[in-house]
């Protein structure tokens, strides 16, 4: 039985899914106006890991996250480089793809893109002033916040406390101050499409209340994201999408705390903002990985480079017991595995999932590798028989693959080598033979080489 922290009650929860078998999820994805920095790894990475516990379970998940493309950050860089947002967005959903890559995070079942999804979002507009829960005015539309009764539900917050809040702009076009934008007037030199409303782009919340809907139905299980994200973009969220379905949006809400560097609030201006690219320039991706995994996602945690060093030694004590597993295999006698041993390396399996089960709780599961190891460095002995090691290499295969942890050694190929199929892919594009160039890419992948494909051509890194 899989427990969730519910923002929503506060509690712990049993999971129970709408369909048996099937798990539906959103997770909030990243605003493409720049690198996505360590801190948006956090998310992308913890909640890979519960989809891939999920599957492990047997559970067919239904696995979206979105690309906000449009946005004022977005515009605000495009006028800054002298290009335009399509330009600025392409540019970073391409170098968000391949540091996800480098984390080893699965690409997701859906990757909506909000500009494409404009038709959706001027549908629930219309449908929400149909009923009584929006207005326009002036080329804007706003969403009438009273008239949704659950407000608040989710991030605590009562309405009245709301209306007192620092946080509500005051804006002459709302009723209310507590009001939300559903749709934005065109500004000279921002990209807008036509509506009911005259030209203009959507506001952030809807976007995602269209996509969750449009990919996985107006009930799903579980909507997820940073925790900065409860109020008031969920909060927002739920209003729109339950203002317009009368049904629950989503039944289990999870929420990953802040990453932090050196224990402050990661800034450009305090020095310690990273991306995702600084930290493979010094470490592995696997380890940055790992990293975010020895804590609890609820929780807030604390990146430090001494942290990440700590990290990289204590995953070679994994490697290395996974690797002296496969030379001993290779002189290893038939004898037949120990009912002690088995029991043992059962015993990890099972405290591993009962970690899992427990609202994903990857440090305890982490803890569990390294008992492994513990275990097969002290009982497997070049007396030990190959049904034995392999059946510790099972577990190990089985405790890796959940997540997302790549223990094997990888062997280090040459520039020379990895050039000659980077050509070779090029070529095959370019003679359309997308399944030929998709095929070079999963294979330099598998060599641990991740690409990215940009205006200047091929970059590629070694991950
Ligand atoms: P954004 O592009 O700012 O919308 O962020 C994308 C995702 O990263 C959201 O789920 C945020 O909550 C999350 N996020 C942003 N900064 C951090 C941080 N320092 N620690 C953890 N999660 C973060
Ligand atoms: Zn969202």
């Amino acid at each position: 039985m899989i427990k969730i922290h519910n923002t929503l009650s506060g509690q712990k929860e049993e999971f129970i899914p709408l369909t048996p078998g099937k798990v539906k999820m959103y997770v909030c994805g990243p605003t493409v106006y720049n690198y996505i920095h360590i801190g948006n790894a956090r998310p992308l990475i913890v909640f890979d890991t519960v989809r891939r516990y999920f599957e492990y379970c047997g559970y067919e998940v239904n696995f979206v996250s979105n690309f906000t493309d449009v946005d004022d950050k977005i515009i605000q860089r495009a006028n800054e480089e002298n290009t335009d947002a399509t330009t600025v967005a392409e540019t970073y959903i391409a170098a968000c793809k391949a540091d996800m890559e480098a984390l080893n995070i699965r690409e997701a079942t859906h990757h909506p893109r909000a500009t494409e999804e404009i038709d959706g979002m001027i549908q629930m507009i219309e449908e929400l002033i149909a009923g009584g829960h929006a207005y326009e005015q002036n080329g804007s539309v706003f969403f009438r916040t009273r008239s949704f009764d659950g407000y608040g539900k989710l991030s605590g917050k009562n309405i009245d406390d709301l209306i007192s809040g620092a946080r509500i702009g005051v804006d002459e076009d709302k009723e209310d101050p507590l009001d939300f934008v559903l749709w934005k007037p065109k500004k000279p030199g921002e990209p807008a499409w036509d509506s009911p409303w005259g030209a203009g782009r959507p506001g952030w919340h809807i976007e995602c209340s269209v996509m969750s809907k449009r990919y996985l139905g107006e009930e799903i299980d579980i909507h997820a994201g940073g925790e900065d994200l409860i109020f008031p973009h969920h909060e927002n969220e739920i209003a729109q999408s339950e203002a317009c379905s009368h049904k629950t949006f989503a039944r289990y809400w999870m929420h990953n705390g802040f990453l932090k560097v050196d224990n402050k609030k990661m800034s450009k201006s305090l020095g310690n903002f990273y991306t995702i690219d600084e930290v493979l320039a010094r470490y592995d991706g696997q380890v940055l990985r790992m990293f975010m995994l020895s804590a609890n996602y609820h929780g807030p945690i604390n990146f430090s480079w001494d942290g990440m060093e700590a990290t990289k030694t204590a995953r070679e004590r994994i490697m290395s017991g996974y690797a002296l597993l496969g030379e001993k295999r290779k002189t290893a006698s038939d004898k037949p595995m120990e009912a002690t041993f088995k029991q043992a390396v059962d015993e990890r399996i099972a405290a591993f999932e009962a970690a899992m089960n427990n609202d994903f709780n990857t440090a305890d599961a982490l803890t569990q590798l390294f008992e492994l190891t513990r275990i097969c460095n002290t009982d497997i002995t070049s007396e030990s028989g190959t049904e034995a090691i392999d059946y510790a290499r099972d577990a190990y295969d089985t405790m890796a693959d959940v997540l997302g942890l790549i223990i094997e050694r990888r062997e280090e190929r040459p520039d020379a080598e990895i050039l000659a199929l980077i050509e070779k892919r090029t070529a095959a594009k370019k003679a359309r033979d997308f399944a030929a160039a998709d095929a070079i890419r999963d294979e330099l992948a598998a060599m641990g080489i991740v690409l990215e494909d940009t205006r200047e051509g091929v970059r590629w890194k070694r991950v």
